[in-house]
């Protein structure tokens, strides 16, 4: 039975039983903080279960995509454990409980209609203490006492929150695959044989947070099955890799490199962490996690780069994962369209990635050989943690690559001395950020106030309000005076916080007697908009009445960037692909920036087709609407949410026409046409599949377009043309220019011709050697030279010094020939004789050399010199 057979199966079964299908969700969890990737069926489900939204059907069925690395190191080795799998789950959210479940989970596997399993070859292992699990075990089902196994570890508890008590099924592999006499050897024990299968959570109790458990009002039920061990099981094969979920992909490898699966264990532990790898980086890049030194991206990474190395251990020393990518999309194309349909997107992250590691690596292996020999010339048996970081730091040498290379050497690396050196970066990293944030440092007040603005900034641009609160130097102070700084906290505000990339609101405070300027505004610990001021003018005291009023061009300006940046993020997506997400923005008064995910930089005409695109939908003048809506009917109405970004549970919609659909909470124009004008001033890569569009919109892009004209018409001016004409000028200026090189170059090579002749008349015989040294007309080294190479041509025995001086410097070559050279003449030493004199230095090899001087005077005496330089040397 194929996989997908099985998992068809599975969600059929459950739906008969009343559950409603949930689609896979994304491998990047969307509001939950707590989790780097989904890990589990329930890990999606948990808005359900926490009672923070209701599900249409308590009953719910799906298969979902999980990552877990804590397996890592069991890849490959085990025939059963990934990093990327599929877990087919049943969940009941307050509705059906144990019995249902256990009855269900054993129909499904034993029923010939579904999975037909031998109800002989399973056992069950429950909680010690969950009698009503053992007596359905027992009773309902009719397992056997021995089958039924008491485990203590059979308790599902993460810390506050549902827990309860668990039952797993297993399968038995063989009796052959464990021997019996191993303490291991029973369901739940660290074996082959027994194959857990099958999870059912009954989360009955609440993990309180004083550490006492009571029972749940509503209990729930939360299975999991891993698809790739059913597959083992129901094809009958030795491991979860020889299923047909894998196979394709180690076939493939074993082509790539030349080797067969199934003949040497190193090599089918290789090829399985590739298969297994190149699964979870297809499937998390299809969900828009990218690689990155960071978080996510960084276990991208290092999952993608542990492949490429295993990849190395089979001989493959070229990207090759990036090709192994249509296999995985074709193998799981039946439930997951993604890899699919982004599968040239992801093939250029992973393919870039993957040069990218390649060239660390020949460059990292380099240096760490140096450092390798070093300590073992020093006799030493460790590399020092500040040398492995330096590697991981300067060369991007992964931390565990050092180790792995420095063992195979029976070297050890200090990993404490590295992590101290990590330790210290970050500690810099994070002063340097604190400095440069001085409202950090008023968190502490901050923290301890209890008071709340009201931002009347959506509607108003200024307003009449009190000051609720005042901080100066970290303290919480009744008033401020003239000249000083400080933070200052409003019951109203018109002024926007820094957030979501658009910049703050700047403007004043004014009171009966004070005047006080706004610098910044960024959001305090519960939202409350602080005020960083400086008191112009008088006092401003606490409780006081103020009139407050935005700097209003300012705002407007911002307010045509932000939504000019929805319009181009829509643009975006339309011109180069769905895969184009956000990855962080600027929305300042002057200027936008924009930052998101695609591979290479793009072309003119898609800067260009986004550009005009953009201007479309400003010229078309539509209608900017904002909703406030629940969080999940903004979801269902298809708005563009940021990956990783914590929303409320009712968020702010921005929506233009039927163009754009965005969570935003920033101030945006009412409709496009007041943008005016939007022009893209420059495109660049900022890392890994990261690109940056820089934008100026209104009178800044007026201003732009302004600035680019007047460049042009200055050139046109300049070239005595019409603008227009200006591009076919420079082609004729440069063809003439062309011309004239080479017209330039024949004259000079004539000019060498007839000086040549001239000059072979002055040869004379110094010592019995043919000696030519003299003064030419030269308008530097270049042409000196080549009248060098002409003359040498001429004189085939001999020695030649030529010199010029022009614009007030001198230019010397000298040449001997190989006899000369050989009974000891030597151009270099006589060229700097030369030089010497003329205020230069210089020299070169013994049959040629150049020098330069400073004093062309000189020149004719240093050059008469020659001869007798000659003599000397011809005579020792
Ligand atoms: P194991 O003890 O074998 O590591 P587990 O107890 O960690 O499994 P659960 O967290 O209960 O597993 O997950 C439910 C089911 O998901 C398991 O019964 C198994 O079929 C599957 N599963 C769990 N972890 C993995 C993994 N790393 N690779 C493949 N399948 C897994
Ligand atoms: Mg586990």
């Amino acid at each position: 039975m194929k996989a997908s057979e099985i998992r068809r199966k599975y969600l059929e079964f459950f739906a008969e039983k009343g559950h409603k299908i949930e689609p896979s969700a994304s491998l990047v969890p969307v509001d939950d903080p707590s989790l780097l990737w989904i890990n589990s069926g329930v890990a999606t489900l948990k808005k359900y279960f926490d009672g923070r939204v209701k599900p249409e059907n308590p009953r719910i069925v799906n298969s979902q995509k999980a990552i877990r690395t804590n397996d890592i190191e069991n890849v490959g080795y085990t025939a059963r454990h990934h990093t990327f799998f599929e877990m087919l789950g049943n969940f009941s959210v307050g509705d059906y409980f144990k019995e249902e479940a256990i009855e269900w989970a054993w129909e499904f596997l034993t029923d010939p209609k579904w999975m037909g399993l031998d109800p002989e070859k399973l056992s069950v292992t429950i909680h010690p203490e969950d009698e009503e699990a053992y007596r359905l075990w027992k009773e309902k089902i009719g397992l056997p006492d021995e089958r039924i196994i008491r485990l203590e570890e059979n308790f599902w508890d993460i810390g506050e929150g549902p827990s309860g008590p668990n039952t797993e099924i297993f399968y038995d592999r063989g009796a052959h695959l464990c021997d019996p006499s191993d303490p291991e050897c029973y369901p739940g024990g660290e074996n082959e044989r027994y194959l857990e299968i099958w999870n059912l959570v009954f989360s009955q109790y609440n993990h309180n947070p004083d550490g006492t458990y009571t029972p749940l009002p509503k209990k729930n039920i939360d299975t999991g099955m891993g698809l790739e061990r059913m597959a083992s099981v129901m094809q009958d094969v030795p491991t979860n890799y020889d299923t047909d979920l894998f196979q394709p992909i180690i076939q493939a490898t074993c082509e790539k490199a030349g080797v067969a699966y199934g003949e040497k264990e190193e090599t089918d532990v290789a090829l399985k962490v590739i298969a297994d790898h190149v699964r979870t980086i297809v499937f998390a890049v299809g969900d828009g996690a990218l690689p990155s030194n960071e978080g996510r991206g960084y276990v991208l990474r290092r999952l993608l780069r542990r492949a490429v190395r295993y990849g190395r251990k089979l001989g493959i020393k070229r990207p090759f994962l990036y090709e192994l990518t249509p296999i995985v999309a074709e193998i799981m194309k039946d439930y997951y369209p993604e890899p699919v349909q982004k599968q040239d997107f992801i093939q250029r992250v992973i393919r870039s990635e993957e040069e990218k590691f390649l060239e660390t690596l020949t460059e990292g292996l380099h240096i760490l050989e140096k450092v390798l020999d070093k300590a073992k010339t020093e006799g030493k048996q460790e590399i020092s943690g500040k040398e492995a970081f330096k590697l991981y730091d300067t060369y991007g040498f992964p931390f565990d690559l050092t180790e792995e290379i420095a063992r195979e050497q029976g070297v050890s690396v200090d990993r404490q001395g590295f992590e101290e050196e990590m330790k210290k970066q970050r500690e810099r990293a994070r002063s340097a950020r604190e400095d440069a944030d001085s409202m950090q440092v008023q968190g502490g007040v901050l923290s301890e106030l209890q008071v709340d603005t009201e931002f009347v900034g959506y509607e108003k641009t200024e307003c009449q309000t009190t000051v609720s609160v005042l901080i100066h130097e970290e303290e919480r102070v009744r008033e401020l005076t003239e000249g000083q700084k400080g933070f200052l906290i409003l019951k109203e505000t018109p002024f926007y916080a820094e957030s979501g990339g658009q910049v703050a609101d700047r403007g004043v405070i004014l009171s009966g007697q004070a005047e006080l300027t706004v610098l910044d505004v960024q959001k305090g610990p519960r939202g409350e908009h602080v005020h960083n001021i400086q008191v112009e003018k008088g006092t401003i005291r606490e409780g006081e009445t103020v009139k407050v009023a935005i700097h209003r061009d300012l705002r407007q300006d911002t307010v045509k960037n932000h939504t000019a940046t929805h319009l181009l993020h829509q643009a975006l997506k339309d011109v180069l692909g769905e895969h184009v997400n956000q990855a962080g923005s600027l929305v300042a008064p002057d200027r936008l920036r924009f930052d998101f995910t695609h591979i290479g930089a793009m072309s003119e005409e898609e800067i260009k087709e986004v550009e005009r695109r953009v201007n479309e939908q400003i010229w078309a003048n539509n209608k900017v609407e904002v909703m406030i809506k629940p969080l999940d009917e903004a979801k269902a109405m298809g708005a563009m949410a940021l990956f990783g970004e914590k929303y409320g549970s009712i968020v702010r919609v921005v929506k233009i026409d039927d163009y754009s659909l965005e969570l935003c909470g920033g101030t945006h124009v009412k409709f496009t046409g007041e943008i005016g004008l939007f022009k893209i001033t420059g495109e660049s890569g900022i890392g890994s599949g990261t690109r940056r569009i820089e934008a100026v919109t209104g009178r800044h892009a007026y201003a732009f377009v302004e600035e680019q004209i007047g460049w042009l018409n200055q050139a046109a001016r300049q070239l005595k043309s019409k603008a227009q004409d200006v591009p076919e000028r420079i082609e004729q200026l440069q063809n003439r220019q062309k011309e004239l090189e080479r017209e330039n170059e024949s004259l000079t090579a004539k000019l060498n011709q007839a000086q040549v002749a001239k000059l072979l008349n002055q040869v004379q015989e110094v010592s019995g050697v043919p000696v030519l040294a003299t003064q030419v007309q030269a308008g530097g080294m270049e042409p000196l030279r080549s009248l060098m190479d002409d003359l040498r041509k001429h004189l085939e025995e001999g020695v030649i010094v030529l010199g010029a001086a022009s614009n007030g410097k001198v230019s010397i070559v000298a040449s001997v020939s190989p006899k000369y050279v050989k009974e000891g003449l030597h151009a270099g030493k006589l060229v700097k004789e030369v030089a010497v004199q003329c205020g230069g230095g210089g020299g070169g090899r013994p049959d040629m050399a150049q020098a330069g001087g400073k004093k062309p005077e000189q020149l004719p005496a240093a050059l008469a010199g020659v001869s007798e330089w000659i003599r000397r040397q011809m005579s020792c």
